[in-house]
């Protein structure tokens, strides 16, 4: 069925279909992941992948993340090692992306790796996502469905918002579960974090039975393309924020100010997960409303609080 959008539609055979066909002919679409929504293509296509990075204005330094249906399918493309097969087992399908050495025959074209001789894996657990990928024979590159810096899509009509009529099909599968990125762990050599997530630290050390350290901010360290400006609602965001000024967009964690102008909780129960899910739907909300300016109280630096910190932080660079 059609929606009111006429490029956004509600998942059934039919449209699985013509999804499938959209892509095997190099198209490019919007659909749901449990993190945020992705702007998918096939990934062993130069054309594809040219479209993805004009379509977001992505700076080609920049890597797509690869989405496989499972492991079988990968391991065609990077090579496994233990970090992964515990990880995997414990994590997916589900939120976080593994960075690996690529195999020497991958298919994964090499721009959709900004050239380098590692691929970013992910196998989402959304039920749309995988019904995709199981019936297409490539894997998908799929960064967030916005322009670069911009913040991530978490329904259909972000994705709309994003790109307008410019993409054919945008599929709808409601609000993302997640609404934050992915994890990134580097798993190339000792395992590094190099984006938090909802599968944190203390997860993944519990997983893998040992410590992570913390990677410093150094370049060398840094992930390709994690550019310090990111997640931007594209008006100034302060963070650490203990007074509200009056007239901005006041963001916090409870429901001290419930009711108040001006004023957002993130959680009404201060609870870190649903806050990072909250995130982005906030931000465009305050952007529609019209506000100049926002102002984020402190978020504590624990759990999920590790990835909403990361975003928030990138977002008040300007
Ligand atoms: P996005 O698609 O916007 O969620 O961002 C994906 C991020 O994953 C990139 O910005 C990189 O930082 C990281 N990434 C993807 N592939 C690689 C790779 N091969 N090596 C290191 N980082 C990667
Ligand atoms: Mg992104």
């Amino acid at each position: 069925m059609k929606n009111s959008y006429s490029n956004i539609f509600t998942f059934n055979k039919k449209i699985l279909k013509k999804t499938i066909k959209n892509l095997s002919l190099g198209k490019v679409i919007g659909l749901p992941t449990e993190t945020v929504y992705g702007l998918g293509g096939n990934a062993y296509s130069k054309k594809s992948i040219r479209k993805i990075f004009k379509l977001k204005g992505r700076p080609k330094t920049n890597p797509l993340i690869i989405h496989y249906y499972n492991v079988n399918y990968a391991m065609e493309d990077v090579v496994l090692n233990e970090y992964f097969k515990k990880l995997y087992k414990k994590f997916c399908p589900g939120p976080i992306t593994f960075i690996l050495k690529k195999k020497k025959n991958s298919k994964v074209h090499s721009s959709a790796r900004a050239g380098l001789n590692t691929v970013g894996v992910r196998f989402p657990k959304h039920k749309i996502a995988r019904s995709i990928l199981k019936k297409i024979n490539f894997p998908l590159a799929m960064p967030s469905a916005n322009k670069s810096t911009n913040v991530s899509p978490v329904s259909s009509k972000d994705v709309y918002e994003e790109f307008k009529k410019k993409i054919s099909l945008i599929l709808d599968g409601g609000k993302c579960k997640i609404g934050i990125e992915s994890t990134v762990v580097d798993l190339t050599n000792n395992p590094k974090i190099l984006r938090p997530g909802i599968i944190n630290k203390s997860k993944i050390e519990k997983a893998l039975k040992l410590k992570i350290n913390n990677t410093n901010n150094s370049k060398k360290n840094r992930s390709p393309g994690m550019m310090k400006k990111h997640y931007s609602p594209g008006i100034p965001v302060l963070i650490n924020q203990n007074k509200s000024d009056g007239k901005s967009a006041f963001i916090y964690l409870g429901s001290r100010y419930k009711n108040k102008k001006n004023f957002f909780s993130l959680s009404k129960n201060s609870n870190l997960d649903k806050a990072a899910s909250n995130l982005y739907k906030i931000f465009r909300i305050i952007k529609k409303n019209g506000y100049k300016k926002i102002q984020i109280s402190k978020i504590p630096n624990i759990g999920s609080g590790i990835a909403i910190n990361d975003r928030i932080r990138r977002a008040s660079k300007s």
